[in-house]
């Protein structure tokens, strides 16, 4: 029997890397733009101010390899690029979601050496213009028109420019996987925790927005809710799924053949018995019959 096929989502800022790679660039580069960020974010979408804030980045004279080698400082957890490993080693198909952008994660992931172990980025899109200013496309993924609503609030959940959960329902739909393994903390992962099914994992990182939205809408979420706090959990986490887990249904599969054979065997030493139940009832169909 082949091995159950795994889809393995990553968030990206505070779960596969251990920061938000949008506010490193600006830390790094630009205290005002940092705390013209912590203005802007309550009145904006976080895709259109960006776009907003690269430009004045820009026009401060900040070159492109400043930005690349602020990305360098985004950190990813040792134990996270064995995640991506194992999961890679059991034949897991690797995506990642993310409201950040292509520059942004391909540069990351091109730096860990985990490049290769990704089958798929969703993310906007982004292209450095002839003058070497970050233009990024926040019409990627538009058009969703999530309603997913927040349990307390009632407010839409999903950005304009990005619903997960609708890339995870087009990703279930391409192909047909026996489990998901999804890792997130924001509030965008909240919609695709609720597309998971019960045979799949969340995995919800403590004290961030994701686990307070998964509390407040409590039995909103089908799937199985494994909270951590940093890489080291998860990668547990992963111990679980892809080695427990499958030496667990093995097991299963042993057992079911071992009663299969017994209930065999038993029916092979009673064939003599039923076969000479069956000459007796011959036999006696035979007198009857004389
Ligand atoms: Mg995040
Ligand atoms: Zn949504």
């Amino acid at each position: 029997m082949p091995n159950p096929k795994t889809l393995v989502v990553f968030d990206f800022d505070w779960s596969l890397v251990d920061e938000d790679s949008d506010c490193i660039v600006l830390e790094k580069l630009s205290k005002p733009l940092r705390t013209k960020m912590n203005e802007l974010q309550h009145s904006m979408e976080w895709i259109d101010m960006m776009a907003v804030l690269l430009k004045e980045l820009h026009s401060t004279g900040t070159t492109r390899s400043q930005i690349e080698s602020a990305l360098l400082s985004v950190p990813m957890h040792p134990s996270m690029i064995s995640c991506l490993h194992m999961a890679k080693r059991h034949n897991a198909d690797i995506t990642i979601m993310s409201d950040a952008n292509t520059i942004w994660i391909d540069h990351i992931l091109i730096h860990y050496g985990v490049h290769h172990l990704i089958d798929n980025v969703i993310t906007n899109y982004a292209e450095w213009d002839a003058s070497n200013c970050i233009a990024i496309d926040n019409n990627t993924h538009s058009q969703q028109n999530c309603n997913t609503i927040h349990s307390i609030t009632g407010e839409k959940i999903c950005n304009r420019n990005l619903c997960k959960g609708h890339e995870l329902r087009r990703l279930l739909n391409l192909r047909e996987y026996d489990n998901v393994v999804y890792v997130g903390d924001g509030v965008n992962d909240y919609c695709p925790s609720l597309q998971l099914r019960d045979t799949d994992v969340v995995c919800v990182r403590k004290g961030r927005a994701l686990e307070k939205l998964i509390k407040d809408s409590y039995g909103s979420v089908r799937a199985q809710i494994k909270y951590w706090n940093d890489a080291d959990d998860v990668l547990e986490i992963f111990n679980d799924v892809f080695t427990r887990g499958r030496l667990k249904s093995e097991e299963k599969e042993r057992n079911a053949s071992t009663r299969m054979c017994l209930a065999r065997g038993m029916v092979a030493k009673n064939i003599p018995k039923i076969l000479s139940s069956n000459r007796a009832v011959k036999s006696l169909e035979n007198n009857w019959h004389l």
